[in-house]
């Protein structure tokens, strides 16, 4: 390769916010046909705010938003911050938490047992008298509008149920139909619950999306990609997609997101302009042209 041409691009990108590691990765772009995005923080604004609580049993919201905010407090993904935002002070302290990558935390608070997270983290623990379908078919409206639903367990009973949404960036929708028009295929990978996944998949007009999503499964849907011969990037903020970015061809880290996504990223979209990625792959072509 020449590497005049590629350094212009690289400077060329770096004035679009698009910042690439090296002359490789620039190589690598023009080959990508696949582009793979995580959900929140990467086509959401990473900013949640929770809009309803709903409670059962004797539980106030008040109680449950403390208590679910006392173990929050340890977690460091954007729905725990808005539980702990949304709780009054003076917030109880937790003792032996333990945060469940893309699920959610569990603890004791105020000599209660406590589980804050997704259905998959409680569906073990509820009490026989509870059934996870009924909590379910529960959550289903709020995640049919796109909110993700933080169900909240005390001593094995459903005690409350915390709805929270994400609004889509701004820039998204452009991102998206510039890509599509590059003829590049979009996956959306989420580890949030299939209604909400297909409410903003639809939104998005996002064919392909795979909801329920742990972060070793996002890791191996881009190893299998892979081996399927495609050449793939992947968009996260390195909040349980680290090891995905890591995997794909080309790792694009939202410039808003985790330093470690963006040490080992091929590429950083300054502000988390993920129209920064269609901007990678047409700099990757002109390059390339250029060099031919
Ligand atoms: P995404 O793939 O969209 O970026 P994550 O993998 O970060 O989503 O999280 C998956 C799901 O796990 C969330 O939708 C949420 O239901 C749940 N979750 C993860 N961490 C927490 C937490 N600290 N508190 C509540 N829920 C959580
Ligand atoms: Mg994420």
């Amino acid at each position: 390769a020449t590497p005049m041409s590629v350094m212009v691009g690289v400077g060329r990108g770096a004035k679009e916010g698009v910042l690439v590691k090296n002359a490789e990765m620039l190589e690598i772009m023009e080959k990508v046909d696949t582009v793979v995005v995580d959900k929140t923080g990467t086509l959401t604004q990473g900013r949640p705010e929770v809009t309803t609580i709903e409670t059962f049993g004797q539980w106030k919201q008040a109680d449950v938003l403390v208590i679910a905010a006392a173990l929050e407090s340890h977690s460091e993904h954007p729905f725990a911050q808005s539980v702990v935002r949304r709780a009054e002070e003076p917030i109880p302290s937790a003792t032996d938490f333990d945060s469940i990558t893309g699920q959610g935390i569990r603890g004791t608070v105020d000599g209660h047992d406590v589980l804050v997270g997704n259905s998959k983290l409680i569906s073990s623990t509820l009490a026989a008298s509870t059934s996870i379908d009924e909590v379910n078919q529960k959550a289903i409206g709020y995640q049919r509008d796109g909110a993700t639903v933080v169900y909240v367990v005390i001593d094995g009973e459903l005690a409350g149920m915390i709805s929270i949404t994400d609004p889509i960036k701004e820039s998204t929708p452009s991102a998206l139909k510039t890509l599509h028009e590059l003829g590049l295929r979009v996956v959306m990978l989420t580890g949030d619950a299939e209604a909400t996944a297909k409410s903003v998949a639809a939104e998005l007009g996002i064919d392909e999306y795979h909801a329920g999503v742990s972060p070793e499964e996002k890791l191996s849907f881009i190893r299998k990609q892979k081996e399927q011969g495609k050449v793939v990037a992947m968009a996260g903020d390195g909040i349980n997609d680290a090891p995905a970015l890591a995997e794909a061809n080309v790792g694009i880290a939202m410039g808003t997101g985790t330093g470690v996504a963006i040490e080992s990223a091929g590429v950083t979209l300054v502000g988390g302009d993920l129209r920064g990625v269609a901007a990678a792959a047409n700099l990757s072509r002109k390059t390339m042209r250029n060099i031919r």
